[in-house]
């Protein structure tokens, strides 16, 4: 693994991302420190993938900068890319591959070199996902599955810090589950995780921080303890939290309204 010398993995520095009229992401800063889990949580259109996606450097920012093992992602791309994995919503994947065929060509791509050390990562990797007898083209893989491919391709180069956009979506509890004891245990180990997910069962489980973005602006960041706290609701479950920090009105009115006329 490439180590960094610092302590902060990830820090997004007053980012901010216009299209047109819509301000996708509006001056949103922090620290991620290294061999954390910091959870991302937002609603639908909040400025997530947006986010993840100036931080690995995939799309220039409006303004403001990001920086990976404390390497800017713009002014060094090359230092800043190599220590990481990014998997987008739409993971990268070439589906006239096989599992194995993908794997090995990433592995050339990042110019790991062959032999048998590199063979016995794949396989084990394979292996852990379920993917080993899988012979067909990853076209042909079920949703999951390519989820499942996709974040293999990042683990193969082991890379220090992981951005991973909704990683558990689409799979199933039990592959959900090991997702979620490999990201706690490459923590243990140093890598730093940034996550996004709708799974708040998963962010509370998981994240060692949250924050919540709302509207391209972040609302809130610190532990689940730390978010009661900054909301004086001291029981609150961290659903209860993001419905107070982030605006909308309740679905119970919603709901009301739509079936009103049939009454
Ligand atoms: P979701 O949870 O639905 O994935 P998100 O929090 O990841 O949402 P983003 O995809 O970052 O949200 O979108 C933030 C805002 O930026 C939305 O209003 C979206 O319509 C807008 N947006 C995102 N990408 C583009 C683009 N390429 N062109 C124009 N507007 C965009």
């Amino acid at each position: 693994m490439t180590m960094a010398s610092g302590s902060i993995g990830v820090e997004a520095r007053s980012l901010v991302k216009r299209y047109g009229m819509v301000q996708a992401v509006d001056g949103v800063s922090f620290q991620v420190r290294r061999g954390e889990i910091f959870g991302f949580l937002g609603a639908n259109g909040a400025g997530k993938t947006t986010t993840l996606r100036m931080l690995c450097g995939l799309i220039l920012p409006t303004s403001g900068t990001a920086l990976i093992d404390e390497f800017d992602v713009f002014r060094q791309p090359l230092e800043a890319k190599a220590r990481l994995g990014y998997l987008d919503e739409e993971p990268f994947i070439h589906p006239h591959l096989t599992g194995r065929e993908f794997l090995d060509y990433i592995a050339d791509l990042y110019r790991m070199p062959r032999g048998p050390e590199r063979q016995q990562r794949m396989e084990r990797l394979l292996g852990l996902f379920e993917l080993a007898d899988r012979g067909e083209l990853i076209g042909a893989y079920s949703h999951g599955m390519k989820q499942k491919i996709g974040l293999a391709s990042l683990l193969i180069r082991e890379p220090s810090v992981l951005l991973l956009d909704e990683p558990t979506n689409g799979l199933d509890p039990r592959s959900a589950r090991l997702v979620k004891d490999l990201l706690e245990e490459l923590a243990a180990r140093g890598t730093t995780v940034l996550l996004s997910t709708h799974i708040l069962e998963v962010a509370q489980a998981l994240c060692h921080r949250i924050t919540i973005i709302d509207r391209g602006r972040l609302v809130a960041t610190g532990t689940v303890d730390e978010l009661r706290a900054q909301t004086g609701s001291a029981q609150a479950t961290l659903e209860d939290l993001f419905l107070r920090l982030t605006a909308g009105p309740e679905s119970r009115e919603l709901i009301d309204r739509l079936l009103e006329p049939q009454r």
